[in-house]
């Protein structure tokens, strides 16, 4: 096997010009996230944290003002009771849309467990298309960009919200960049005022130097056992964007009259103010791990989205292996790869939410929390998995060259068999 490390190396020298781009986009954000701290007045009481209803609860109000300025929007919502990126999105879509309103999707299907959030098939009676929201979906150009002549054309006097997804999701496809949004928000304030855009931002966050709210967009969520949290958020999912609109979605979460106003912290303050404060690094970590990935798996063959040197909008790394066979071989090299669980064999299952049968590699601190190094794919063509995250970019390389042994092992194998 030397000469996987061969190859290794060599890959290992080729991005080095890369991984200096990605230092300073680094830099610049823990300036702008150091300049955030210090502007909201963090305290080490505010690590306390509140219990029962959360009135008053100056850690949480410490932290969403960090994470307002960060984000570039007016205010933020910053809470455990938020499970996840798709409860965050679903408390936006119900805050924002009544009957009658319309729910444009720029860029083709929506995130698998939004599909049920808006009620794409057999729509239950409480998801949006259900309760009389009207959906529309356009589809994204042949390079991944946005089709603006079709979005001007498709803005009506009953669009209310306009859905963005930074990350590529289970797709062989690119991620949006912040001045693409640009492009989107600008043109859909020109020509509807009433338009809300909203950004799903999971995987995006500190990838760029500038955040969706920071170039025009309305709203943005995302999970914090992705990028934001660092790798120490236990759990939760945020909300930042227009005042107005961040409190209507605070009155979903809650309740109307509540709000923002009751969220208790549990002690969990210190974790996810200290995950907020090494995102930035270990979002980097995750980067250098997934251009790694991308050349290496080139160099060995495959096809790979994005390229190693191209621009990169989130931390997604997809591998298309074409074949089921090779899919469960690398997600099974990763969960060996991972410090927890690492004898647990990933077989294909069902999860809420995903209509696919989907294999998840994920030996991870925190259930499910994909800064860590995780793999996913669901099962159908073009049989691609997405490799993410990585808390250095050592244990992405340990990863991946296991995941190339395996795969070797699996070519072997066959060509035997055909012998
Ligand atoms: C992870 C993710 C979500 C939300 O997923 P959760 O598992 O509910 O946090 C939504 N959109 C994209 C693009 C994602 O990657």
């Amino acid at each position: 096997m030397a000469r996987l490390e061969r190859l290794a190396a060599e890959v290992v020298e080729e991005v080095q010009p890369v991984y200096r781009d990605i230092e300073r986009t680094a830099l610049e954000n823990h300036r702008r996230v150091l300049d955030a701290f210090h502007a909201a007045g963090v305290r080490e009481y505010h690590f306390l944290g509140s219990t029962g209803y959360g009135y008053g609860d100056a850690g949480r109000e410490a932290l969403e003002k960090a994470w307002a300025l960060i984000f570039g929007a007016e205010e933020a919502l910053v809470r455990v009771q938020l499970v996840s990126g798709t409860h965050a999105l679903a408390t936006c879509f119900f805050g924002l849309l009544a009957p009658g309103d319309e729910l444009l999707c720029v860029q083709g299907t929506p995130y698998d467990t939004l599909c049920p959030v808006i009620g794409l098939q057999n729509p239950s009676p409480r998801s949006l298309t259900g309760m009389g929201v009207y959906y529309r979906q356009l589809e994204p150009l042949s390079d991944g960009g946005i089709d603006l002549a079709a979005l001007r054309a498709a803005l009506s006097e009953r669009t209310r919200v306009v859905f963005l997804q930074r990350s590529c999701g289970y797709r062989m496809r690119r991620a949006l960049r912040i001045e693409e949004i640009e492009a989107v928000a600008g043109l859909v304030h020109r020509a509807s005022p009433r338009a809300v855009v909203l950004v799903d931002n999971c995987y995006g966050e500190f990838v760029e130097t500038r955040e969706p709210c920071a170039a025009g967009a309305d709203l943005v969520c995302g999970s914090l056992i992705k990028n934001p949290g660092g790798g120490l958020a236990p759990t939760g999912g945020y909300i930042a964007g227009r005042r107005e609109y961040v409190q209507a979605a605070a009155e979903r979460l809650t309740a109307p009259g509540l709000g923002a106003a009751v969220g208790p912290t549990l002690g969990l303050t210190r974790l996810l103010l200290q995950g907020l404060y090494l995102a930035p690094h270990f979002v980097s970590e995750a980067l250098k791990g997934a251009v790694f990935a991308a050349r290496f798996f080139e160099r060995l063959g495959f096809t790979v989205m994005p390229a190693y040197d191209a621009p990169r909008g989130d931390i997604v790394q997809a591998v298309r292996l074409g074949s089921p066979e090779r899919v469960m071989a690398f997600c099974r090299a990763i969960q060996q790869s991972s410090p927890v669980d690492a004898a647990v064999r990933p077989e294909p299952g069902p999860l809420p939410g995903y209509a696919d049968g989907i294999v998840m590699a994920a030996g991870t601190f925190i259930q499910g929390a994909s800064l860590e190094l995780t793999a996913d794919a669901p099962l159908r063509e073009p049989y691609a998995v997405y490799l993410q995250g990585g808390l250095s970019k050592e244990y992405v390389y340990l990863g991946v060259l296991t995941a190339a042994r395996e795969l070797i092992k699996l070519e072997n194998r066959l060509a035997k068999l055909e012998n």
